[in-house]
């Protein structure tokens, strides 16, 4: 079966279009990965986790994905962190093994973090610091071509020798600063300027040596390398979240089709912002938080994740402790739906509703109402809104007279596609959790039914003491939730 078609926002059109794989039925994708200097912020780990989730849909609509994620484990603020306190006389061997003490540590944190989140582990996962060879002849090739130069022991990029440079950030060329150059890696749009590639070694800095004399690189060279060493010289799809846009990104198109002579990548997707109560997260504001943060407050890791996940990934998303909660109920809706489904119940296959509506269709109907929502852009507010609708329809019957095991497992098998690009929905403890509070239930309807009234009560004073709220089903059944 071929695989379903999927249209993404693409930054270069600002439309949206079906991506169409170079190679048919094989994505290639690149992700800009975290600079390993500390610990990824939530902001940061909504752009990881959308990118997962991108990543996911092509998986279950049927591609093969490769996926290279760089680790940037050398830039200015790498150096500037992992220097400090060093005797002024190291030598540079002592200064690159304190770089590298750093990074390794937090390039283990950045993956404890994603496998917490269960963000698939990519195909290639490059250190920046392994490939300096191919930065250094990425640089020297543009410099055969006359699209860099050297001044000072560092060498920039002459922006106004591509006829094309700023067609992802739409600059306006006359505004452009050509000649003059930036040293910073980073800076606004209105101050396009030729940037570097090399940067000459300050004293005190870990360097490698070069043609140019002892340095490092810029970063946006790092990718520009990586990204065509392993994912080839045409990439299917490139993103990050939507800083990166400017300089980041338009400065890769420039040295990555300076240096091929042709278009590098078809379709740019950036993920746009998280907010933390209205506010751009930082440390003087107090609404700095880390995963780790999240889960030394009780929050699991699954329930960020959903988070994330069920808003746009092009959406500004304001993250809030009350929208965790509403998660955290969505969530549990879903898993206890998961359990009944799972149940044997008496599977008569007999029911009002089943002389009305026939399950299979209301399964089929919500799979193709999730996969055009998933199609259209990653629509995943639509998409499990489909589920919602599916789940609400089989909650209103008594699903376990009405279901057959065959058509309970056709929900099964929906709720596994689904998960397979959600990844939220079995869960242990809460499942463990479950067991515990319907053996309760059980218990408390047992002691009821024997008019043992003392049992019932302190039964119920449990359930109370483990914040479940008890609810009346339609059925007879007594359903719970969380407070
Ligand atoms: P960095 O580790 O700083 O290179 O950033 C890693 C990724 O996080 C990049 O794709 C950034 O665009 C993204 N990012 C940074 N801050 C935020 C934020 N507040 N919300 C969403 N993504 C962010
Ligand atoms: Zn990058």
């Amino acid at each position: 079966m071929s695989p379903r078609s999927i249209s993404l926002h693409n930054t270069l059109s600002r439309k949206v279009e079906p991506v169409e794989p170079l190679e048919p039925g094989v994505v290639t994708l690149y992700t800009c990965g975290p600079t390993v200097y500390n610990f990824a912020h939530i902001g940061n780990l909504r752009t990881f986790l959308f990118q997962d989730l991108m990543k996911r849909t092509f998986l279950a609509a049927g591609y093969q994905v490769r996926h290279c994620m760089n680790i940037t484990d050398v830039e200015d603020k790498i150096i500037r962190d992992s220097q400090k306190g060093l005797d002024p006389a190291a030598d540079n061997a002592a200064r690159h093994a304190a770089m590298k003490e750093l990074t390794d540590r937090y390039t283990k944190f950045f993956l404890d973090d994603t496998a917490a989140l269960r963000i698939v582990e990519p195909t290639y996962i490059p250190r920046a610091t392994a490939y300096i060879p191919q930065m250094i002849a990425l640089v020297k090739a543009l410099e055969e071509r006359g699209l860099a130069y050297p001044r000072e022991g560092s060498v920039y990029y002459r922006i106004a020798g591509l006829p094309h440079y700023g067609c992802l950030a739409r600059l306006d060329r006359d505004g452009m600063k050509a000649g003059v150059s930036v040293d910073a890696d980073e800076y606004e749009r209105d101050s396009a300027q030729d940037f570097v590639l090399w940067k000459a070694a300050r004293p005190g800095e870990p360097y490698w040596e070069s043609p140019w004399g002892p340095g490092r690189p810029g970063w946006h060279i790092e990718c520009s390398a990586m990204g065509i060493e392993l994912l080839g010289e045409r990439v299917d799809i490139h993103s990050g979240g939507v800083d990166l846009v400017f300089p980041h990104h338009e400065n890769e198109i420039a040295q990555s089709e300076g240096c091929l002579g042709h278009q590098w990548v078809s379709t740019w997707v950036h993920g746009e912002f998280l907010l933390v109560e209205g506010e751009k997260m930082s440390k003087s504001l107090g609404n700095f938080f880390t995963l780790r943060d999240l889960m030394a407050k009780g929050v699991d890791p699954s329930t960020f994740r959903f988070t994330i996940q069920s808003n746009h990934y092009r959406k500004v998303l304001n993250f809030s402790f009350e929208g965790l909660k509403a998660s955290e109920n969505a969530l549990r809706r879903i898993r206890q739906f998961r359990k009944r489904m799972e149940g044997d119940g008496s599977a008569a296959g007999e029911g009002a509703w089943k002389a009305s509506v026939d399950p299979m269709a209301r399964v089929e109907a919500a799979r193709e109402a999730f996969w055009a929502a998933m199609a259209d852009d990653l629509n995943t507010p639509e998409a499990l809104a489909a589920l919602f609708t599916l789940i609400t329809d089989i909650n209103a019957q008594d699903d376990r007279v009405a279901l057959t095991p065959g058509e309970r497992g056709a929900v099964l098998a929906f709720l596994d596609e689904t998960d397979a690009i959600f990844a939220c929905w079995p869960h242990e403890e809460e499942d463990a959790l479950g067991a515990e509070v319907e053996a309760l239930i059980e218990r408390r309807r047992a002691a009821k039914a024997a008019k043992n009234w003392p049992e019932a009560d302190a039964v119920r004073d449990r359930l109370k003491e483990m914040g479940i709220i008890l609810e009346d089903r339609k059925d007879g059944t007594v359903g719970w939730r969380k407070a």
